[in-house]
């Protein structure tokens, strides 16, 4: 039995490597991003916005030598196939920024749909859209909820097969990245009479098809349009896509995965998602928990420095015990999808928690950091509004919190059995009776040599 916390001597090299790259060239262009102005301030025009991307790809191949473009992909997909707990380590890091996944090639929603390619597609799908999203060719979003409905057994979005072709129609609602795609997976309820997991089928659905709309583009609030696309404009920057599928006419070959497997298969992005971004909050609380130590040591009140208030202590203490917790949680997930390969009943139990937690632990110390700032943390001159809204987002996004403890509780009371009589197992006077007749024998046994 080997619990081992040391990290080889190599791939610490590589953290090494990506702790520098972040601070010296990612830190300085997410600050540059928000900001998008040139050296008169005047926002980037078309020329200045494509330098920025110029520049980007430039980080993007200094990545790729260093051999961890796309550094969640194993080797059969052209990544280096570290595992999941390398990833943790190296999300941590990237999750204190927000352009870092971009230039490491594992910005979502590519990257979940880049995984359901891989394990749904077939030949001619990963040749026509794996491959290109993973050389950072093409763009995708993954469009599942719908304005009416987050649940799915509530969705309406459907398809309906007419001859060799599949017809699309309904809403898809905060579609993130959708603007920028150059294709959609798309969820859609093929069956609707059939067992909810069933019901539904994914489709590639490529955004200039006749038929597909966006309607407008959601913005969350506190953050702003950061994305930059090829024609510069505001309104197809970044957000999420409110997105309408109007007589939408596919091919079959446009069917990823067996039909009426769509939520089965969703899975597997979701449940990789969700302990990608849990990887990530780790950097983002880090972040904050770094920033709330400097701000202590720093700031004085009453005659004595913030960190030598008890209740401020306190507060630095309960942050970094929670984040150690957090952390500790999300390496033992991760080593766990490591171990067996696959997202088994265990191994979702333990994503839904480190996705609750992330809620969490993102809301309790970034609160605690925001405040310990005073008036400095809620104004606009540090990045901690942004960070704030992490909290929301991890509490909402790929499944809200109670329907989260909702699956961990059925998961895990899926290892217990009802008492078979009125009183508990652990009830003392049947404890009790027990031990007397087990004792009674002892008692006889040890006494008769004596
Ligand atoms: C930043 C961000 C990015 C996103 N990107 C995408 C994307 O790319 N593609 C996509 O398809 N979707 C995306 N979403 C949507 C996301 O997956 C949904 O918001 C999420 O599944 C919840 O659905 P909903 O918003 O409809 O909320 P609802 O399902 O309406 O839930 C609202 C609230 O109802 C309560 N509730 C819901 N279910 C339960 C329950 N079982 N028990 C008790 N209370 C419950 C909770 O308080 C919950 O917060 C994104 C969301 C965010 C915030």
């Amino acid at each position: 039995m080997a619990i081992d916390f040391s990290v080889d001597a190599e791939f610490q090299q590589q953290i090494d490597w990506v702790e520098e790259f972040v601070r010296q060239e990612v830190e300085p262009l997410d600050v540059f991003v928000r900001m998008g102005t040139d050296a008169n301030g005047q926002p980037l025009d078309r020329a200045g916005s494509r330098a920025l991307r110029g520049y980007i790809k430039s980080l993007q191949t200094r990545v790729q030598e260093q051999g961890l473009w796309g550094f969640h992909l194993g080797p059969e997909l052209g990544g280096p196939g570290l595992g999941q707990v390398k990833l943790c380590l190296l999300n941590e890091i990237l999750g204190r920024t927000r352009m870092g996944p971009t230039v490491f090639g594992c910005a979502a929603p590519d990257t979940g749909n880049m995984e359901l390619l891989a394990h749904n597609g077939t030949e001619a799908q990963k040749e026509k859209y794996l491959k290109p999203s993973m050389a950072g060719e093409l763009r995708s979003a993954y469009a599942m909820t719908e304005p009416h409905a987050g649940e799915p057994g509530e969705f309406r979005c459907n398809a309906v097969r007419e001859g060799d072709e599949w017809v699309l129609n309904g809403e898809k609602w905060f579609v993130s990245n959708a603007v920028a795609a150059d294709f959609l997976i798309v969820m859609a309820i093929t069956a609707p009479d059939k067992p909810l997991l069933e019901r539904a089928s994914m489709f590639i659905v490529e955004t200039n098809h006749p038929g597909v709309e966006i309607v407008r583009n959601i913005h969350t609030f506190g953050t702003s349009n950061t994305s930059m696309t090829d024609d510069n404009t505001q309104v197809r920057r970044g957000g999420h896509g409110y997105i309408r599928f109007t007589d939408v006419r596919l091919a079959s070959d446009a069917l990823l995965g067996k039909e009426g497997g769509g939520f089965v298969g969703s899975q597997t992005r979701l449940s990789g998602g969700r302990i990608h971004h849990a990887m990530r909050a780790v950097g983002v609380c880090t972040k904050a928990l770094d920033m709330a130590c400097e701000r202590a040591l720093s700031r004085r009140s009453k005659g004595e420095r913030l960190a030598d208030k008890q209740m401020v202590q306190a507060d630095l203490a309960d942050s970094y015990i929670q984040l150690k917790q957090f952390r500790l949680h999300v390496l033992y997930t991760a080593w766990l999808i490591d171990t067996t390969g696959a997202y088994t009943r265990e191994i979702r139990k333990e994503i839904a928690a480190v996705k609750i937690t992330a809620a969490k632990v993102n809301h309790d110390i970034i609160y605690r950091t925001i405040h310990l700032h005073g008036s400095l943390g809620m104004s606009n001159e540090t990045q901690l509004g942004d960070m704030w809204m992490s909290a929301p987002f991890m509490g909402v996004m790929d499944g809200s919190t109670e329907s989260h403890k909702e699956n961990l509780a059925k998961l895990m009371l899926r290892e217990y059995a009802p008492s078979e009589d009125l009183f508990p197992t652990y009830h003392l006077p049947k404890l009790q009776a027990a031990a007397q007749e087990k004792f009674n024998r002892v008692l006889e046994e040890f006494g008769a040599g004596g």
